[in-house]
């Protein structure tokens, strides 16, 4: 089997277009499992000699809870379980969120790799400013890229590959 990448990060700051993105095809392969809510939703990609799969989870939610956002997590957990590393989004736009350090804090407590994407940072000049404040969530160097326009994604992919 290929390994597995779980995408993680709390609502709307862009997983599932880092995802589509990252990944060679358009149409997500949705598998059914018994017990899960919703639906995990893996997509194929490859970068340089690598093939990996890319798994969608929704939004990870530590605040405001409401009854379905224990199925949310059950969803993260379970891509967590099975991945070989992790891309962790965070959103470069609205910057430094309180659900993004009870994110990192649950991720810290896991032995997976986890890279640190900070998303929609599509202007270069800023994008460095723009991560910076990221390295606070002890997950390591954070990597400014732009799920739209594409930018940083060469970079993250290439310090990804490494844990495959
Ligand atoms: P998800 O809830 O984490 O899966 O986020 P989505 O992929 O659905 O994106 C949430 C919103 O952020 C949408 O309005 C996207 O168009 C926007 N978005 C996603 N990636 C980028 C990006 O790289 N730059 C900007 N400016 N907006 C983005
Ligand atoms: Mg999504």
């Amino acid at each position: 089997p290929l390994p597995t990448v779980a995408i993680i990060g709390r609502p709307n700051v862009g997983k599932s277009t880092v995802v589509n993105r990252l990944s060679a095809l358009q149409d997500a392969i949705v598998f059914n499992e018994p017990g899960v809510t919703r639906d995990r939703t893996y997509k194929p990609a490859f970068w340089r000699d690598r093939e990996f799969q890319v798994v969608d989870t929704g939004g990870l939610v530590f605040d405001d809870d409401t009854e379905f956002l224990p199925l949310i997590r059950e969803q993260a957990l379970a891509a967590l379980a099975e991945a070989s590393a992790a891309i962790f989004v965070v959103d470069g736009l609205t910057g430094l969120m309180p659900s993004d350090e009870e994110i990192a804090s649950w991720l810290r407590q896991h032995s997976v790799p986890v890279l640190l994407a900070v998303n929609k940072c599509e202007s270069v000049d800023q994008g460095a400013a723009q991560a910076a404040e990221f390295w606070s969530l002890g997950l390591g160097e954070p990597f400014p890229i732009s799920g739209i326009h594409g930018n940083g994604t060469g970079e993250l992919l290439d310090a990804l590959i490494t844990h495959l």
